[in-house]
């Protein structure tokens, strides 16, 4: 445990982490930007050796730490109810809901021929989603859309699906989702035919701050064949509920 504490401690001066910086984002104050969602580029920035620690370590320094926020917080962890919340927490992050930082969690892809001749554009959409928002942690819940025309290689159905969870469980911002999944989808289908479509809730707009329940989130990424005007119309006529 303290082994793994130091690795972290020495990780964030190397990178010479300091509470300033929390205060100072390109010049503005965190009160400045708000909520306004900046996206810094299509990669999830990590630093170097983001996984010297292996998954138990993490757990045992995350459980640590949320032990202090909830301390922070003025709660009593020698409750029956909390006591177990911050290993729990940690648990929840490295196995399931930020699994997807982890390339060792990256679904394997293979490829299969198109014996089937289909020429079409293959669409599986509604894909039930659960990310969190990498500026406040909290949900975002939504429906993403993908698409592809093979270029003589298919991948198995469930594989787009898996890919969509994947960038899902990280922290993140919606624009980065949908070009990280185009971006994998073209790598994996060796095409750059590809479609996403992403409908999503963020809890951080509708739970709190201007607590807007209505409003949804769309962002989209048209590749290849997808960038004329028929193939999106096509498209969107096939996903409209
Ligand atoms: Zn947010």
């Amino acid at each position: 445990m303290r082994e793994a504490l130091d690795k972290t401690t020495m990780k964030n001066r190397e990178i010479k982490y300091s509470v300033e910086n929390d205060f100072n984002l390109n010049g503005f104050t965190i009160d400045e930007i708000g909520d306004s969602h900046l996206l810094t580029g299509l990669e999830t920035p990590m630093v170097e050796g983001a996984f010297d620690l292996s998954d138990s370590e993490k757990k045992e320094v995350i459980a640590f730490h949320f032990r202090a926020i909830m301390e922070a917080l003025g709660l009593d962890l020698n409750d029956d109810s909390l006591r177990g919340t911050p290993l729990r927490v940690a648990k929840m992050y490295v196995e399931e809901i930020f699994s997807g930082l982890n390339p060792k969690n990256k679904p394997k892809v293979a490829l299969f021929d198109n014996k089937y001749q289909y020429k079409q554009m293959l669409v599986e959409k509604n894909i039930t989603f659960y990310s969190n928002c990498e500026h406040h942690f909290v949900p975002i819940i939504g429906k993403a859309h993908v698409a592809y025309i093979s270029s003589g290689k298919v991948i198995g159905l469930s594989k787009l699906n898996r890919i969509v969870q994947y960038f899902a469980k990280r922290p993140q911002v919606q624009e980065r989702l949908t070009n990280q999944i185009a971006d994998e989808l073209k790598q994996a289908l060796e095409t750059e035919d590809i479609a996403v479509i992403i409908d999503a809730k963020h809890l951080c707009v509708s739970s709190r701050g201007i607590k807007d329940e209505t409003s949804s989130t769309i962002t989209s990424f048209y590749g290849g064949a997808f960038e004329s005007a028929e193939k999106i119309a096509e498209l969107q006529n096939y996903i409209k509920d």
